[in-house]
C-alpha cells in the first residue's frame, strides 16, 4: 500500500507529546490562522484553561477542514482521540446510557485539536459526580443590533442581584456577541434544584424589566433585548470553556474578565488566538486572581 511521504518522513513525536498533523492547514480563512497556530495557543494557554476544562465532560466543536467548512458538536466519545481523551459513561433521558468525554491535561486538549477540535464546551459538572452540578452560567444574549453597552450594564445587574443573595459571580467575554455570567458553587444541589433557581432568576429579572430582558428563547421577543439563557443550566446542556477558540471570523477566544475591566471593553470578542502570550499574562495577574472559584451554596429561595 500506498506510504504517504510525510507520514514516513515524520519523525515519532517524544513521549508525552501530541503529533499534530497539518499544521499549516488554514483553518480560519479571513485571519489566516493554521492548525499548528490553533495547537500552539492551546499549549500555552493550558495552565490558564485545565482549571475550568479538566475533568468535565466536554462537547467539541469540530471544523476538521476549518471553521469555514462543515462543523459539528461532537458529545460523545468516539474512542478515535487518543489515550488522553477519557470518557465518562452518563445516563442519557431515555435511559441508555453513553460515553461522554472529558480530558485532564493539555496532552487530552491537544489530542482534540488534533482531531479538527476548535471549541471546548463544557457541562457544569464534574466527571466525577455528573449528578452534581458546581457551575451556573447565565449566557446574555443580546437581540441583534443592540449596544454591547447595555450587555455590560446587564451583566452587571446580574452580578448585583447575585451579590444581594450572597452569590459571587464572575463575567466571561464569549468570544462572541454576549457576556456570560459565571457563579461557581460547591456541589451540594441537584440538576433539578439548579436549573430551577437559574430559571426563577431569569424570570424574575425579566418580570421586573421586560423592556430590558427576556428569559424565553424566541427570537420574536428578543425585539430590542437581551435574552438571559438560562437553559444552559440544565442537565446535558454545555457553556463554552474558559480560554476556548471560538470557530468564529477572526479566531476570537472566550475570556475571563475581572468586573472593573469589563466597563471597558468594546466588544465581546478584543482578543485572539494570537494573543496566548497576552492572555497567559492575565490569567496570573491580580485581576483575575480567583477568578471563577468561590465556595458557596445556592441560597433557598
Ligand atoms: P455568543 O456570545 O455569541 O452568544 P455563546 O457561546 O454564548 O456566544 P450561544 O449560541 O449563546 O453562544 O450558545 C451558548 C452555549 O450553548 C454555547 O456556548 C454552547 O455550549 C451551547 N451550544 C450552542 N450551540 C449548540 C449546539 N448546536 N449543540 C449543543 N450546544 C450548543
Ligand atoms: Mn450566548
Ligand atoms: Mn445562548
Amino acid at each position: 500500500s500506498e506510504v504517504r511521504p510525510e507520514r514516513a518522513a515524520a519523525a515519532p513525536a517524544p513521549k508525552g507529546e501530541v503529533k499534530i498533523s497539518s499544521r499549516d492547514r488554514v483553518i480560519f480563512p479571513d485571519s489566516g490562522q493554521t492548525k499548528g497556530a490553533l495547537a500552539d495557543y492551546y499549549t500555552a494557554i493550558a495552565p490558564a484553561m485545565l482549571p475550568f476544562a479538566a475533568n468535565r465532560p466536554l462537547s467539541l466543536v469540530r471544523c476538521p477542514q476549518g471553521r469555514a467548512k462543515k462543523c459539528f458538536f461532537q458529545k460523545h466519545d468516539s474512542g478515535a482521540f487518543g489515550d488522553a481523551v477519557q470518557h465518562v459513561p452518563i445516563t442519557e433521558k431515555n435511559g441508555g446510557t453513553e460515553d461522554y468525554l472529558y480530558i485532564e491535561n493539555v496532552r487530552g486538549i491537544l489530542q482534540c485539536v488534533q482531531m479538527g477540535t476548535i471549541e471546548f464546551h463544557g457541562w457544569g459538572v464534574r466527571s466525577s459526580n455528573v449528578e452534581a452540578p458546581d457551575r451556573m452560567v447565565f449566557d446574555l444574549d443580546p437581540d441583534e443590533g443592540l449596544d454591547f453597552g447595555d450587555v455590560k450594564q446587564a451583566a452587571r445587574d446580574i452580578r448585583d442581584r447575585l451579590s444581594d443573595m450572597g452569590l459571587v459571580s464572575f463575567a466571561m467575554l464569549s468570544g462572541g456577541k454576549g457576556v456570560h455570567v459565571v457563579v461557581p458553587l460547591t456541589p451540594d444541589h441537584s440538576w433539578e434544584a439548579h436549573k430551577d433557581f437559574a430559571r426563577r432568576f431569569a424570570e424574575a429579572l425579566s418580570m421586573a424589566e421586560p423592556e430590558r430582558f427576556t428569559a424565553t428563547m424566541s427570537k420574536a421577543k428578543r425585539k430590542g433585548k437581551i435574552f438571559i439563557d438560562w437553559l444552559r443550566n440544565q442537565r446535558g446542556s454545555t457553556a463554552v470553556v474558559p480560554y476556548s477558540a471560538r470557530a468564529r471570523s477572526g479566531a476570537t477566544v472566550a475570556v475571563p474578565i475581572g468586573w472593573n475591566e469589563l466597563k471597558d471593553m468594546a466588544d465581546a470578542h478584543p482578543f485572539s488566538i494570537d494573543d496566548s502570550k497576552l492572555l497567559g499574562d492575565r490569567a496570573e495577574s491580580k485581576t483575575l486572581a480567583g477568578w471563577g472559584f468561590a465556595e458557596q451554596s445556592l441560597p433557598d429561595v
